[in-house]
């Protein structure tokens, strides 16, 4: 029987490879940081993480895992319902709710699942879930996975998502979903106009803070800060895997009433492992550092308005965006894949993007600014860029 899937599959995987979409993997052999060591031997500045703000391979992260390892041992081999259940995880998502000025959250293995877990408990064919066209791919898959009736609206388009508001009129519950940043431009959504739309036609928000958590707002906050709309907002789902440490962990905060049901019907959370204590403790430890100071998120967005000015200074064209990621617009695919290239030779870690992940004639190189970054790295950064960039043609 194998033989023919073989045959299948070698044909499939040849396609892709045709299409250029075949993904390789850089094999790296140093911890995650502003510089990081290739098993080539290279060493290059990193700005393709999402360690916004630099705490994947801090020490008091480093430190609270050890400790959580030494107190509460290594794995919990359980869910939490059965017997998976520490004292370090409910203090981890009091932290949460206490973080994003919440009532209550749950802990998932990743956002992917927090995603998954949180429509189809929740809504019924009665029901109608309202979705931004840009949405991440675990927010099509959790909507996939509920019976609502589903609706689309242009990426950040007030007036689309009001069109499909008074649409979905019909239906017993509504409930708008967004990311709070979008991955590929970098632009914050407009959850203060998507809160005032959805009070107006009686719609539920729920935004996944994946990539602006941390990094949004003058201490992290997210949307909620950044549009001051703290209490509005009824679910955010989010990763501890980007600015929050970056190891595993996703979670669901909100509404208590959300979350006590989650908690009894979201099948990613009851039958899937409960997050190990040593990520747990890590956790409860970095929403103490970011209580007692917001001097990463100083550092980050020092970095970002830096690195930007100088980019657009040098000629590059740059996507407006009020978060960590800066979109470098080549629209040439194949031109974004010879200047990520070409800038790795130079020692800057970048990737360049085009369609399908972003639409088609929009390919670019995504840049990603960290805490981690000295004021050196990004100088570094922007003359590869600019002597890259001259050598291509991309600015004159
Ligand atoms: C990264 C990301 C996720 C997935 O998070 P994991 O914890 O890695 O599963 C979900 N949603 C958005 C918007 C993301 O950017």
């Amino acid at each position: 029987m194998y033989g023919k899937f073989k045959d299948h599959l070698i044909r499939e995987i040849s396609n892709i490879k045709e299409a250029g979409l075949y993904k390789s993997e850089r094999i790296i052999v140093s911890p995650q940081g502003a510089i990081i060591k290739l098993d080539t031997g290279q060493e290059v500045l990193n700005f393709c993480a999402n360690n916004y703000l630099g705490l994947s391979n801090h020490p008091k992260l480093i430190e609270a895992a050890k400790e959580g390892l030494d107190t509460h041992g290594y794995g919990m081999s359980s869910v939490r319902f059965i017997c998976g259940t520490t004292d370090l995880h409910k203090k981890l998502e009091k932290a949460i709710a206490d973080f994003f000025g919440t009532e209550d959250s749950i802990l998932y293995a990743a956002c992917f699942d927090a995603n998954g877990g949180v429509f189809e408990p929740l809504l019924t064919e009665e029901d109608a879930i309202i979705s931004d066209s840009l949405n991440h791919a675990s927010i099509i898959d959790g909507v996939r996975l509920c019976k609502a009736k589903r609706y689309r609206y242009p990426n950040a388009d007030m007036n689309g998502l009001e069109e499909v508001l008074k649409q979905a009129q019909e239906q017993r519950f509504r409930v708008v979903v967004t990311d709070g940043v979008f991955s590929m431009d970098g632009n914050v959504a407009p959850v203060d106009k998507i809160v005032e739309l959805a009070e107006r036609y009686d719609a539920l928000v729920l935004v996944d803070e994946s990539h602006s958590a941390g990094v949004v707002g003058h201490t992290g906050r997210g949307v909620s800060e950044h549009f001051d709309i703290f209490g509005r907002i009824d679910m955010i789902t989010g990763t501890l895997g980007k600015s929050f440490g970056g190891a595993i962990g996703g979670f669901t905060t909100g509404r208590k009433e959300i979350i006590e049901m989650l908690r009894q019907r979201s099948r990613p959370y009851l039958f899937s492992n409960s997050l190990p204590p040593m990520v747990v403790n890590a956790g409860i430890r970095m929403f103490e550092m970011m209580s007692e100071t917001n001097e990463l998120q100083d550092k980050l967005h020092a970095n970002t308005k830096y690195f930007m000015e100088k980019m657009l200074a040098a000629g590059f064209d740059i996507k407006p965006a009020q978060s960590a990621i800066c979109a470098v617009m080549l629209y040439d695919a194949k031109l974004s894949q010879d200047m990520a290239s070409r800038l790795l030779d130079e020692g800057i870690y970048v990737i360049g993007f085009y369609y399908p992940v972003v639409p088609d004639g929009e390919a670019r190189i995504r840049v990603q600014l960290s805490a981690a970054h000295e004021r050196e790295h990004l100088d570094q950064a922007i003359e590869a860029f600019t002597k890259v960039g001259k050598e291509l043609g991309v600015i004159k």
